[in-house]
């Protein structure tokens, strides 16, 4: 029997990484998306990737009617990954209502959809920005939960609180909640990737258009903090190890006969500067950078990595791909976005 992973946001960076996973894993992903941050030409992309074209309903997850149709098409749905949210920090401290009703008010419905419906495995797309500042740059999921920097930080925070105690008095649910690292690169065939709106927030997409010569330079925010090379330090992790983390996480979710809500970190389990990050990008695929050192970025975490044995443990995973290679596909895949825009 197909069974049917209902994938919210399953057309944006990580989830079309994650719907190609399920797919090669002999899952059946539906996707929900709006395309309010996602291509409908990566649907075409997944489908070239794994020779299935997943289901796809343009439907916002906030409409508890829309919703629940998709869920009424499918006689039994075997699990629910939740991506759909918005993301850019900054534009979360202009707008935060925008985030608190989106990024709150979609994961309210589709959940109580799937708990009307007894879906059981549930999988929550959250962030280790939940940590906050840490002293110890180490973090395991026992560290604790500090109050959020940005109104984006407090939806993933409340949103945690939201799955947990929604899975506590449920009689059919199980759930885990993901702590994503930094995700970086795209898929080795190039064919799906990061599509970042207007000028990009994160480190890997500004570097990959600075090479391009999208962005005349790249600032590097800040090299007097307390590492060894004096910039910041975070845990990449390659996009395509994070969407096979999410198929572990079901496979665990529907092994366990006691219902639970877990936590764990998604992550390489090493750190690396900004600084080493310029250098693998240069190096490995032989290109110089044009860049130079700025101002520290206010709200910076100066380093943070994840203690990834709990993922290990648990969920049996472990990341396949190094930062080089990430770095290699992330440039791969942005040579091809300019070939798409000049078309
Ligand atoms: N960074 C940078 N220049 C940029 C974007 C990011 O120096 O244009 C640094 C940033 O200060 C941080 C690291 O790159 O130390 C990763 O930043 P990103 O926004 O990708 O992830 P996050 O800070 O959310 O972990």
């Amino acid at each position: 029997m197909n069974k049917i992973v209902v994938v919210t946001g399953g057309a944006g960076y990580i989830g079309s990484h994650t719907v190609v996973a399920l797919s090669d894993a002999g899952y059946t992903p539906v996707i929900i998306d709006d395309f309010r941050n996602a291509q409908p030409w990566i649907i075409d992309r997944i489908e070239q990737i794994t020779g299935h074209r997943p289901a796809v309903f343009d439907i916002d997850c906030q409409d508890e009617v829309k919703v629940a149709k998709v869920f009424d098409q499918y006689e039994t749905i075997f699990g629910l990954i939740h991506f759909a949210a918005d993301k850019a920090v900054g534009e979360s401290v202009n707008n935060p209502l925008k985030y608190y009703q989106n990024n709150i008010g979609s994961l309210c419905t589709v959940l109580k959809v799937a708990e009307e419906r007894g879906v059981r495995n549930i999988v929550f797309s959250s962030s280790c920005t939940v940590y906050g500042a840490v002293s110890d740059p180490v973090v395991t999921e026992n560290h604790p939960v500090k109050a959020a920097m940005s109104p984006y930080g407090d939806t993933k925070i409340t949103c945690e609180k939201i799955v947990r105690f929604t899975q506590a008095v449920s009689d059919s649910m199980t759930a885990i909640l993901l702590r994503y690292f930094n995700p970086i690169g795209a898929h080795p065939t190039a064919l799906i990737g990061e599509l970042p709106q207007g000028i990009p927030n994160n480190l890997v997409p500004y570097i990959a258009q600075t090479a391009k010569g999208v962005r005349e330079k790249l600032t590097v925010f800040g090299n007097d903090y307390n590492t060894p090379d004096g910039t910041n330090i975070r845990d990449y992790i390659h996009v395509v190890d994070l969407a096979k983390a999410h198929v572990s996480a079901l496979a665990y979710l529907s092994s366990k006969e006691k219902q639970i809500c877990d936590i764990v970190n998604l992550g390489s389990g090493h750190g690396t500067s900004v600084l080493e990050i310029i250098e693998s990008f240069e190096k490995v695929n032989d290109l110089k950078l044009n860049y130079e050192i700025g101002p520290r970025r206010p709200g910076d975490v100066e380093q943070i990595y994840a203690d990834a044995s709990k993922a290990k443990n648990l969920l049996g995973w472990t990341c396949e791909y190094e930062v080089e290679d990430a770095l290699k596909h992330a440039w791969e895949w942005e040579k091809t976005i300019e070939k798409m825009e000049t078309k």
